[in-house]
């Protein structure tokens, strides 16, 4: 998902986001990347040449990429918050030996009948969280 520099400030204004150096670094990074990192594995990365984000930079220019819908949060285990740029509708699949996490295609399933939900509740939206053990790790 490599992404030219000029395109990605484009996606940023039309979403009328101020293009600041943190927030391009970090959408930048989370584009290249399909791991779901969480912040503090943004912030290794991106001060890995130059250690220049702190942690409340990268934290506040995912909260502004996250509030305009480029990127969303994961949430897959208690209390680990990570970080997806790929923001159609997919499901995931995560491995319980190694923890990695990867997407996977919307038409992986048949569609699921939300008509077995009870009476009163409204659906908004799902997804599959597949757990198991990846290829890596069998
Ligand atoms: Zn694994
Ligand atoms: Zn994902």
């Amino acid at each position: 998902m490599k992404k030219e520099a000029n395109t990605i400030v484009n996606t940023l204004k039309a979403k009328k986001l101020r293009v600041t150096p943190q927030r391009f670094a970090v959408y930048a990074n989370l584009l290249e990347r399909t791991d779901h990192p969480t912040a503090e594995q943004i912030l290794s990365d991106l001060n890995q040449n130059a250690p220049t984000s702190s942690q409340a930079t990268v934290y506040s220019a995912l909260q502004a990429l996250r509030e305009v819908g480029l990127v969303r949060e994961v949430l897959l285990e208690p209390g680990i918050c990570r970080y997806d740029a790929n923001i159609e509708a997919h499901h995931h699949f995560r491995c319980r030996c190694c923890g990695v996490i990867e997407d996977l295609p919307w038409d992986t399933f048949e569609s699921i009948n939300l008509k077995g939900l009870r009476q009163g509740i409204k659906a908004e939206r799902y997804e599959v969280i597949v757990e198991g053990i990846c290829d890596r790790c069998e």
